[in-house]
Formats: C-alpha cells, sequence, structure tokens
C-alpha cells in the first residue's frame, strides 16, 4: 500500500466470497477501482437503493482517507431488467413506459436525473465514470459471442443463455444453495433451460409485440439480459481483475453469481472478476407506513416533503453498520434529524471562534470534488496534536479501517465536540477531517438549511414572522400568557421556537 494519511491501521474489509474481513490490498498501489452496480432507471429511487450509494460512498472516502485515489464505475441499467431477478416476468423499462405513457428514453433520462440529483442531495460524490447500458450493446454482443466461443451459452426460441453448470463454483457467493433456487416458486419458468440457475445473455424479441429497445445481434433482434452489462462494463472500464465490486445484498444471491459466472468463463482464468465483493444489508421500515401498498414510496423527495433534510438520512445510514439492517422510521429519522442539528450548531459555535486559522483558507472543493485529491487532510491534521487530539482521531483511524464501523465514528465526533480540554482550533480541526469520511457538511451547512418547511405546512414563512413579532411584543409588554398562546400554536403547526438563537425558529418535521 502507498503512504497513508495515518501510519494508522491497516484497512481491513469484509469479503462477502470468503465471508471474512481480509486487509485490503489494492491491485495498483496508487489507485483502487470500484464498480458499484447502479439503478435501473424506470422509477424513483426507493431511499433503501439510495443506502446502497452512501455506503460506496463511504468505502470511496475511506480509501481516499487512507491515501488511495479511486476510480469508480457506477452503471446506469436502462434496458434488461426484469421484473425479477431470475429472467422472468417483464422488462422495467418497457413496462414503466406503457403504464406511464412515455417514450421509454424520456423515461430512462428522466429518472437517470432524479438519480443523480438524490445523490447530490446525500453528498454522495459522483463516481468518476457514469457508465450506461445502452451506450454499450455492441460490447456486450461481442462478450456474448466470446462466452459461446467459450462454450457455456446454449441457444432456445427465446434466446441465447449461459449455461451455469459449465463454470467452477457456481454460486458459491450466494449463501442460498442451488437446490434451494431450483425449488423457489416461480410464477414462470423458460422452457427448456438446462438448470434452474441458467440466464439469459440475449432475450429475443417475441415475434408479435415489438419492443421499444431492441438491436440486431447475432442470435436475431432483441435486448441483452441484465446480468451481462455488469460484466461488460466493469472489465472494459475497470481491467480484469479490478479490486472491489459493491451492490445490495439482493444482488448477492443471483445477479452478482451470474456476473462471476460470466467472467470465470470470458476470462477462462476462473476468477471471479473483482478481488473483493461488497454487499450493504437491507434497510427495513417495520411501521410498514412508507411501502408501496400503502401507496406511499419511500423517495428521497417524500422524506423532503415531510421536512426531513436528506442529510439527515446520511446521519442515519451511518449510524447502522452497513451490513447490518438499517431500521427506518421517519420518527428514527426525525431523531437523527434533530441530531445532526445539534452537531452543525456545535460546529458552528466553532467556527465563529477559530476564524483566522490557515487551514480554513484551503478550499474543500478540492477534496468534494474530485475525490482523489488528498491535500486537505494532510495540511489540517500533519500540523501537531495534543495527546488527547490525536489518541481521538486515531480510535477514528482505527474504527473506521475495520470494515468501516461508522457507527463507532460518530461518538468520536460528539467526543470531540465536548472535549473540556481541547482547543476551539484543534476540534475543528478534527471535525474537519473527520467530515471528509463522514460527508456530513458539518463545516459548510448552517442549523437553518436543515429546517425544511414540510409541504402540508399550514403557515407560511410570513405567518410565523408575523407571530414572533406579536409574541415579542407581548413578553416586552409582559403579557406571558398571550405570549404563551402563540408559542402553543405555533407550536400545533409544526413551528419550534428557539429562544435566544439564531435562526428563532425552525420547521418541525410532519411525522405522518
Ligand atoms: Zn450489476
Amino acid at each position: 500500500m502507498t503512504q497513508c494519511v495515518f501510519s494508522g491501521s491497516p484497512l481491513r474489509l469484509f469479503n462477502s466470497l470468503s465471508r471474512q474481513i481480509e486487509e485490503f490490498v489494492p491491485m495498483d498501489p496508487a489507485q483502487a477501482r470500484i464498480y458499484s452496480c447502479g439503478p435501473t432507471v424506470y422509477n424513483y429511487a426507493h431511499i433503501g437503493n439510495l443506502r446502497a450509494y452512501v455506503f460506496t460512498d463511504t468505502l470511496r472516502r475511506t480509501l481516499n482517507w487512507k491515501g488511495l485515489a479511486v476510480k469508480h464505475v457506477i452503471n446506469i441499467t436502462d434496458v434488461g431488467h426484469l421484473t425479477s431477478d431470475q429472467d422472468e416476468g417483464e422488462d422495467k423499462m418497457e413496462m414503466a413506459s406503457k403504464t406511464m405513457e412515455r417514450d421509454i428514453w424520456q423515461i430512462a433520462d428522466h429518472f437517470t436525473r432524479a438519480f443523480k440529483d438524490d445523490l447530490a442531495q446525500l453528498n454522495v460524490w459522483h463516481p468518476t465514470l457514469w457508465s450506461t447500458a445502452t451506450d454499450h450493446i455492441q460490447e456486450m454482443i461481442a462478450f456474448g459471442q466470446t462466452l459461446e466461443k467459450a462454450g457455456v451459452t446454449y441457444e432456445l426460441e427465446t434466446g441465447l443463455y449461459f449455461d451455469t453448470s459449465r463454470v467452477a463454483n457456481y454460486g458459491a457467493l450466494a449463501s442460498a444453495s442451488l437446490a434451494g433456487q431450483a425449488e423457489g416458486a416461480r410464477v414462470e419458468r423458460i422452457e427448456g433451460k438446462r438448470n434452474p440457475s441458467d440466464f439469459a445473455i440475449w432475450r429475443r424479441s417475441p415475434a408479435i409485440g415489438k419492443r421499444q429497445m431492441e438491436w440486431l445481434s447475432p442470435w436475431g433482434p432483441g435486448a441483452p439480459g441484465w446480468h451481462l452489462e455488469c460484466s461488460v462494463m466493469s472489465l472494459k472500464y475497470l481491467g480484469a481483475p479490478f479490486d472491489i465490486h459493491t451492490g445490495g445484498i439482493d444482488h448477492r444471491e443471483i445477479h452478482h453469481c451470474n456476473e462471476i459466472a460470466q467472467n470465470q468463463a470470458c476470462t477462462g482464468r476462473d476468477h471471479p472478476g473483482a478481488n473483493l465483493w461488497m454487499h450493504n444489508n437491507f434497510l427495513i421500515d417495520r411501521s410498514g407506513k412508507m411501502s408501496k401498498s400503502k401507496g406511499e414510496f419511500a423517495t428521497l423527495t417524500s422524506l423532503i416533503r415531510r421536512g426531513l433534510h436528506p442529510l439527515a438520512f446520511r446521519l442515519l445510514c451511518l449510524s447502522t453498520h452497513y451490513r447490518s439492517e438499517l431500521e427506518f422510521s421517519v420518527e428514527i429519522l426525525a431523531g437523527q434529524l434533530a441530531r445532526l442539528k445539534r452537531l452543525v450548531g456545535a460546529v458552528a459555535a466553532l467556527q465563529l471562534k477559530v476564524e483566522n486559522a490557515s487551514w480554513k483558507r484551503i478550499p474543500r472543493e478540492v477534496v468534494y470534488s474530485s475525490g482523489a485529491s488528498l491535500s486537505y487532510p494532510r495540511q489540517v491534521l500533519e500540523a501537531s496534536l495534543p495527546p488527547e487530539g490525536d489518541r481521538i482521531i486515531t480510535a477514528f483511524d482505527r474504527e473506521l479501517a475495520e470494515d468501516l464501523m461508522t457507527p463507532r465514528l460518530l461518538p468520536l465526533l460528539d467526543e470531540t465536540l465536548n472535549h473540556p480540554r481541547l482547543s476551539p482550533e484543534v476540534k475543528l480541526r478534527l471535525v474537519a477531517s473527520m467530515d471528509l469520511v463522514l460527508g456530513l457538511k458539518l463545516l459548510d451547512v448552517h442549523r437553518s438549511d436543515l429546517s425544511l418547511r414540510p409541504e402540508n405546512a399550514s403557515l407560511t414563512e410570513n405567518e410565523v414572522l408575523a407571530s414572533l413579532t406579536q409574541r415579542q411584543e407581548a413578553r416586552k409588554n409582559k403579557e406571558f400568557t398571550i405570549a404563551d398562546q402563540i408559542r402553543q400554536q405555533l407550536h400545533a403547526a409544526g413551528i419550534e421556537l428557539m429562544d435566544g438563537q439564531e435562526p428563532a425558529w425552525e420547521w418541525r418535521p410532519f411525522l405522518l
């Protein structure tokens, strides 16, 4: 490994393939190469999907923290993903196009933009490269031909299929046994499939009912299977093998097993393609309030409408280890929003005391935009720290290096802010460095930025201000009953008064 920001702890990451935490050694000592499965752009992203990108972003920031540049690719799936991951059901994009009565390319474009916007709001760095499936159709066809030559495919009426019995250890990544997959109740079967786990490389268009998206291929007009694109684009842009492949845990059972099988057959090297396969766990909404079946769909926008800031969702993600289930409810999220406001308030108070520190003039955009620049943490931290500050940042590095143990980083942030002996300048340097990994924008957002007006709030900003003036007047005249009544009325309308603070009020999130 190259020189680290800290001589600190070696980075250790959980590999789903070996089911063990392993020391991470990048193939290129100067740069780590990561591929993350991206969204299928047929709808807005569910917050459960967005969790995957906060995780990947934390991984990427951690690699930077450890002194490595990162080449990161995320794909956009705009073709081939069926309603079931196992080649059954309808194409999600074609289906969305029918339901929304919009052109399929418009749908892809709209939801791609919406997804990128969600990431920006969560302060997730853009990847080095976005790669879109439909820009790689010819390469996918060529890849299919290579697989055909390798003798791992067979043709059916419906298209070209991958024979999963032809590669060693198919499904080693999955926790479920292959027998289990075979028994699974599937609504639809593909006639002639040799093994239940076999999957489509190319799906031939049906004779009747032309698809909106289809291309000519040696196997007839049609569209590529979903699993193909990730093998093609990851190996094209990152080489074979590359360092880390990430995705949600739902990809571990089928999609990533299929990618690995394709990579093995294509390279002929019996290598899974990536050295490390990392998966984040699910987001669980036990209240069921925001499930699709109740007509609510938990998107980032639906949270913002309630007055819940996206960065509070980021903090929520960090508060649970990425391999554990993340408990979600709007109440829990509102708790994280309150916590974030406290943190931002404390950092703002420090900033007032440390106006002229020279390191504050280093533009943070250098780090935020490229992700590859390490000048900021170096310059901020390499100036000597008192032993207590050194102890805290060493502990931070140790917890982070142990498979990204983010829930244990947050108490260290609290400890820094509440420390009785550290100077404001040292505290701020520590917080600035920690936030490079946490990505909470602690030095950049104001408490009032976090206070979003819920969509169904009954008052306008001007009405709130008028009430505040009235209340101030009442207090001046010692009419405390009236002042109290105004406070209660505002409270009932979702307004929190904060006497003696700037700003003097904020919106409370609407929880139901
Ligand atoms: Zn993928």
